[in-house]
């Protein structure tokens, strides 16, 4: 039987993108129904084809993840953008999305744009900033839309895996996307596209081809709390405080009031940065009153 990935679903519809790039329009009549599997973008599906155009789906494989907003399925990376100006770089906001991503068990690229806009005296702020969190060991990426910087980095990076880009509006998410797919022509932010955007418009997430890779049109992890985590998941969201995390002396230490905590001695070594240990126990403090402060 031929497998997909439903790329696209909408009324009743689902659109099963195929190994030989071909799209088939499936209709849901398979087992799954029968298990109450309600098939998401992102789904790894096997098929059965009545013509070369359209079918129906007969089976939807296991799910790695699934985000709810925007709904999808299989998710591998997340692109997370965080403007190095226009607004201004955050670590605070991209800590508290690269907390969600790891939760999710998504492997998260972090791209630094509108490096074009960076004046003089913040470059070495943001280059200080880009060293940080390559040393935690994540994919760092600088990036402008206006001089074409790291894309070339990023289109590689998006092959054979399903991602998508995240980061709070007016970053450029939709300017990098219309980069590395100018046919799409996808609405940036300006005022006459909020204009046009009704309330009661449905917005249908799609997976678009770039290569062999696929990325989501609707930017994922739009709601910022930590509504499933729990204070012992918040170590493992931090991989530098995971790691040294094995010298405390005390086990399922949380590197705030214990003595003897190895996390807090690489405070003073700089191994670990006082900002993103504040901001782990900023979070920390957040999980135990469950109440979201920006
Ligand atoms: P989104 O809300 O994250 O999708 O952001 P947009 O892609 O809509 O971009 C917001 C604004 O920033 C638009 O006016 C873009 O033209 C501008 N912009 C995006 N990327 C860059 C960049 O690399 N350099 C400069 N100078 N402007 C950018
Ligand atoms: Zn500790």
């Amino acid at each position: 039987m031929p497998e997909g990935k439903i790329i696209k679903a909408l009324s009743g519809f689902y659109y099963v993108l195929n190994h030989d790039h071909e799209i088939i329009q499936c209709r849901g009549r398979g087992v799954f129904r029968k298990n109450k599997v309600n098939p998401l973008v992102g789904d790894h599906v096997v098929y059965q084809a009545d013509n070369s155009t359209e079918g129906y789906i007969l089976e939807v494989n296991d799910r790695k993840n699934e985000l709810i907003r925007p709904p999808i399925a299989n998710v591998d990376q997340a692109i997370l953008v965080f403007s190095a100006v226009e607004p201004d770089f955050s670590p605070l906001l991209l800590d508290r999305f690269l907390v969600l991503i790891e939760a999710n068990n998504i492997q998260p690229v972090i791209c630094i744009s509108k490096t074009d806009l960076v004046p003089e005296d913040k470059k070495e702020k943001i280059s200080n900033f880009a060293q940080d969190y390559k040393k935690v060991g994540y994919e760092v990426i600088l990036t402008s839309t206006i001089d074409k910087d790291g894309v070339q980095v990023l289109l590689p990076l998006l092959q054979e895996k399903i991602s998508v880009f995240a980061g709070q509006s007016g970053v450029g998410k939709s300017s990098l996307l219309n980069v590395l797919r100018p046919e799409l022509g996808l609405k940036t932010d300006n005022i006459s596209s909020h204009l046009g955007r009704g309330k009661h418009t449905t917005r249908h997430v799609e997976l678009i081809e770039v290569g062999t890779g696929l990325v989501a049109d609707t930017p994922g992890f739009s709601s910022l709390e930590f509504t499933d985590l729990e204070v012992e998941d918040l170590n493992y969201c931090f991989p530098e405080i995971e790691e040294h995390s094995k010298g405390c002396k005390f086990r399922g230490c949380t590197h705030t009031s214990e003595p003897k905590c190895a996390v807090k001695n690489e405070l003073e070594t700089g191994e670990i940065q006082q900002y993103r240990y504040d901001h782990y126990v900023q979070f920390i403090e957040e999980i135990k009153d469950r109440k979201p402060r920006y």
